[in-house]
């Protein structure tokens, strides 16, 4: 079967692997149906993910349909429509222990530190397969779920509830999934990017005013926003060395910086200005059993994945696809496999 595998950073291309095979009773078998390209993939190609394992074959946004289950699958049987969570976790550890397996102490990420999705069967732990609907969701957009899953853990993790106002720095596709769901909770957004075309679905997707920091300065424009007060959650989805420190000048006193980048290049923060106003900083890493809130949101039409899908290319065109990605971000939100 063809699997698409970056050997080292710069070193990508479709590779004839072997077909895997159930090797546990509580483990599914999947036909691949679909796959979206991350960032972080790219961040994997590029070499710049510093949590990345090589060479590894990647996809951790997708879907399928099961082929084949396990004699302690559960209710899940051949023929379903599943979407996999790639967060696979040890279950005893202090985090795992306190319900929050994604940043389990040995937490691994399909795609990221073991073989992906973006090859043409898989097998997954049926726990993390998910069911859905293929009435109520095209089963080509299933892949669309798991970066939805990272807006609601973000948006958890900030405890955005409904009247907050929320900035959202960086309108890519986390960003965009971000406020998506942050308008669903009842947030007021304010939508920041360098890209005015990104800005533009920012809209669509619910933001209430948007600033092209290239043209407007941010600072200016957030205290207008908000009467001179700052911003009660700022979500930092630009990830840079700058937008990090700059997150927690933007909050206002008793906010909350929700931290999202995995760059290892240091950013400077004085201690200052996370005490002089009480801020809760907090990381928000892959996702904590979302799926179904995501699964049940789509179905409910609260999330748009049509919206999010810029492109579709088949697997055979993988490579393309993702120096797309890589080389024109600008033109793309998600890019979509189609297997
Ligand atoms: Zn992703
Ligand atoms: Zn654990």
């Amino acid at each position: 079967m063809k699997a698409v595998r970056i050997e080292k950073p710069g070193d990508i291309g479709l590779v004839e692997i072997e077909k895997p095979k159930i090797s546990h009773p509580r483990e599914v078998l999947i036909k691949v149906v679909c796959g979206s390209i991350c960032g972080s993939d790219i961040g994997i190609y590029k070499g710049t993910n510093s949590v990345a394992t090589y060479p590894i074959i990647i996809g951790h946004e997708f879907g399928g349909v099961i082929e084949e289950v396990g004699s302690e699958a559960g209710p899940l049987k051949a023929g379903d429509l599943v979407a996999v969570d790639p967060v696979r976790s040890c279950g005893h550890c202090y985090a795992c222990l306190h319900g929050r397996q994604n940043v389990c102490s040995s937490v691994k990420c399909v795609g990221v530190h073991m073989p992906g999705g973006f090859s043409e069967y898989v097998v997954v732990p049926a726990e993390r397969a998910n069911k859905v609907d293929p009435a109520r969701i095209s089963p080509e957009l299933i892949c669309l779920i798991e970066p939805y899953s990272i807006g609601v853990q973000v948006n958890s993790r900030g405890r955005v509830a409904k009247g907050d106002r929320v900035l959202v720095m960086g309108c890519g596709p986390a960003g965009l999934c971000i406020i998506q769901d942050a308008k669903a909770r009842g947030a007021v957004i304010i939508a920041s990017d360098i890209i005015d075309a990104r800005l533009e679905v920012a809209k669509k997707m619910g933001a209430s005013a948007t600033v092209n920091v290239q043209k407007r300065d941010i600072r200016e424009a957030v205290a207008e926003f908000t009467g001179g007060e700052g911003m009660p959650v700022v979500v930092d989805a630009a990830c840079t060395v700058e937008s990090f420190p700059l997150a927690l000048d933007l909050a206002c006193p008793a906010g909350r910086a929700v931290i999202m980048g995995l760059g290892a290049p240091m950013s400077q923060v004085a201690a200052v200005a996370v005490t002089k106003k009480e801020l809760d900083v907090i990381g928000s890493r892959l996702n904590n059993y979302r799926f179904a809130e995501v699964i049940d949101g789509m179905e409910r039409g609260i999330y748009n994945p049509e919206l999010l899908r810029s492109h579709t290319f088949p697997l055979s065109d993988a490579v393309k696809a993702v120096n797309l990605v890589l080389n024109h971000p600008e033109e793309v939100r998600k890019v979509v496999l189609n297997f």
